[in-house]
C-alpha cells in the first residue's frame, strides 16, 4: 500500500523513469484479465484510462514512488470497469419489514408476474395484435376482461400509475365542471401528488365542501343544488388518520345522492385489493366500492393489489369509454412489461387461495407465530455464519404496511437483531448497505434489526455472507 504510507507527503518531482514505466493503454487492454473478461470495450477503455490517469497523478504528487506493474494496473482497471457496468438501479434485500416501501420499489412481483414481464420484454409480443383475427388488437384487452370479471365492473382501463388515473378520471368526467370534494380529503400523497394540483391540471374546478374534521351529506347536497358542483369526488385518506371529533360521508350514502341528482361519483381509492382477502386486514376494495355505487374507482397496481406500477380505472362503460377516448390516455398508457406483469397478477387474484402467491399478500398475511419461527431459524443460521462478530438474537417488532396503505395499522412481527461485539452499529449498517446485494435494515437501540416479514428464503445466504465479511475496522481512517 505505497499510496497510503506516503499519503500527505509534500509533492516532489516524480522519480526518474517512474512515469515512463507506466503500462501503456494498448498493453493493458490486451492483458488477458481485460481482454478475456467479456466486458464491453467502452467500459474497459474508460477504466484503463482512469486507472492510468490516477497512477500518473499519484506519481506526480509524490503519493507513489513506483509505477504499478501491468498486472496491478490490469486488476485495478478490471474492478473499475465492473463498477462502471454495475447498474445504479439494482436489487435490495428489504430488512425493514415495510412491505410497500415506496423508496424500495413498493410491491415485489410474484415469480409468475416477473416471468411474464421478462417473457415479453426481449422480443415481440401480442401487445396490440389479435392472434385469432390476424390483425390489430387492443393492449387493454389483456387485462380488461380479468378486471371486469374479478370486480363486477362494466369496463376497465389500465394506465401508468394511480396519479395518472386520477388525472384522466378528472379530465374525462370533470373538465370544465365543478367537482365537490370534502376538505378532509384534500390530501397530499407524498412528494408532488396533491389532489388540488391534479384537479387544476385536469381542467376541473375544485369545490371544497365541509370542514377538515367534519363533512356532512348536506354539505355535498348544497354544492350540487347551488349549481357549484356537477361531479362528486371521494378520496381515500390512505396515508393518515383524523381522530377525535370527526365525520365523513361513506361511499354508499354519497352514491345515493349522486344517483338522485344524476351526477357521477368518482372514487380515488388509492390502495386496495380487488375483493376482501384474509391477508388484507382492513380498508376498501375495488368490488365493494363498485357495489357501493361509485361510478368510477381508481387505485394503484403496486400497492395492496401486489402488482406492477399501474393505475387501474374501473366503472361504468360511459365514463371509462370517455377516458379511453381522451388524448391524455395515450400519454398515460402502460407499456408491455407492465401489462404482462399486471395480467399475471390478476390471474393470481382469480381465487383467494391463489392470491397467496403474491408476495404482498403472503408477507402481510404472515402470522406472528410463523414470523417468530422464521426469525429463530434465521438467527441460528446467521450465528453460525457470522459468529464472533455480532450478538445475534430475535426480537418482536411492529411496523406499518407502507406505501400509503392502511394508515394506523401496525403489524406485529419478528426481527433478527444484530449487535456488533466491536465497533458501533452504524458501521455494521453501512457495511450491509454497501454489500451486493445491498441489505437495508433498521437501526434501533444499538442493534441492526432485520425484520423477517420482508425477507425471502433466498436472502439469507446474502445476509450471512455480508455478516461473515464484516470487519469493524474497515472504512475507518
Ligand atoms: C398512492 C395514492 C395515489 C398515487 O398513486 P400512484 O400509483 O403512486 O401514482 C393517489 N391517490 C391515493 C389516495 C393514493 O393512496
Amino acid at each position: 500500500m505505497s499510496e497510503r504510507t506516503s499519503a500527505g507527503k509534500k509533492a516532489g518531482p516524480p522519480p526518474a523513469g517512474a512515469l515512463r514505466s507506466l503500462p501503456r493503454v494498448d498493453a493493458l487492454l490486451s492483458h488477458p484479465r481485460l481482454a478475456e473478461s467479456g466486458l464491453p470495450r467502452w467500459a474497459l477503455r474508460t477504466a484503463v484510462r482512469k486507472t492510468l490517469d490516477e497512477a500518473r497523478a499519484a506519481l506526480t504528487e509524490g503519493r507513489r514512488t513506483a509505477a504499478p506493474t501491468e498486472e496491478e494496473a490490469a486488476a485495478l482497471a478490471l474492478s473499475r470497469a465492473e463498477a462502471l457496468l454495475r447498474p445504479r438501479l439494482r436489487p435490495v434485500v428489504n430488512g425493514t419489514g415495510v412491505v410497500l416501501h415506496t423508496n424500495l420499489g413498493r410491491a415485489p412481483l410474484s415469480r409468475r408476474a416477473a416471468e411474464a414481464a421478462a417473457a415479453v420484454s426481449a422480443g415481440w409480443s401480442t401487445l396490440e395484435y389479435d392472434l385469432s383475427a390476424g390483425g390489430r388488437g387492443s393492449r387493454q384487452a389483456h387485462v380488461k376482461r380479468l378486471l371486469c370479471a374479478l370486480t363486477g365492473a362494466e369496463d376497465a382501463l389500465a394506465v401508468n400509475n394511480n396519479a395518472a388515473a386520477v388525472l384522466l378520471m378528472l379530465a374525462a368526467a370533470g373538465s370544465g365542471k365543478g367537482v365537490a370534494l370534502s376538505r378532509g380529503e384534500l390530501v397530499e400523497i407524498g412528494g408532488s401528488f396533491r389532489v388540488p394540483d391534479i384537479m387544476a391540471r385536469s381542467g376541473a374546478r375544485l369545490v371544497e365542501v365541509g370542514t377538515t374534521n367534519k363533512t356532512h351529506l348536506s354539505d355535498y347536497r348544497r354544492a350540487l343544488d347551488a349549481g357549484a358542483a356537477q361531479v362528486l369526488l371521494k378520496v381515500h385518506t390512505s396515508n393518515f388518520q383524523v381522530v377525535g371529533f370527526t365525520q365523513s360521508v361513506g361511499l354508499a350514502r354519497l352514491a345515493r345522492l349522486a344517483e338522485e341528482r344524476c351526477v357521477p361519483l368518482l372514487y380515488d381509492m388509492g390502495s386496495g385489493g380487488l375483493y376482501p382477502h384474509p391477508a388484507l386486514p382492513d380498508g376498501p376494495t375495488a368490488s365493494e366500492s363498485l357495489a357501493a355505487g361509485a361510478d368510477v374507482v381508481c387505485f394503484s397496481g403496486d400497492k395492496l393489489l401486489g402488482g406492477p406500477q399501474a393505475g387501474i380505472l374501473l366503472g361504468r362503460r360511459r365514463w371509462i369509454g370517455a377516458m379511453a377516448a381522451d388524448p391524455l390516455a395515450r400519454a398515460l398508457r402502460p407499456d408491455k412489461l407492465t401489462l404482462a406483469a399486471l395480467e399475471a397478477t390478476l390471474l393470481a387474484w382469480q381465487d383467494p387461495e391463489g392470491a397467496w402467491e403474491l408476495p404482498v399478500l403472503s408477507m402481510l398475511g404472515a402470522s406472528p407465530q410463523a414470523l417468530e419461527a422464521r426469525a429463530r431459524e434465521g438467527a441460528a443460521y446467521l450465528s453460525q455464519a457470522g459468529g464472533g462478530r455480532c450478538r445475534v438474537a430475535v426480537t418482536p417488532v411492529s411496523g406499518p404496511v407502507g406505501g400509503g396503505s392502511l394508515p394506523g395499522v401496525e403489524l406485529s412481527g419478528w426481527a433478527v437483531s444484530l449487535v456488533p461485539l466491536r465497533g458501533g452499529v452504524a458501521g455494521l449498517e453501512r457495511h450491509f448497505r454497501s454489500w451486493t446485494p445491498a441489505i437495508v435494515g433498521r437501526v434501533h437501540k444499538g442493534a441492526l434489526l432485520l425484520d423477517v416479514r420482508t425477507l425471502r428464503p433466498e436472502d439469507w445466504p446474502d445476509i450471512a455472507a455480508a455478516l461473515a465479511a464484516y470487519d469493524p475496522e474497515e472504512g475507518r481512517t
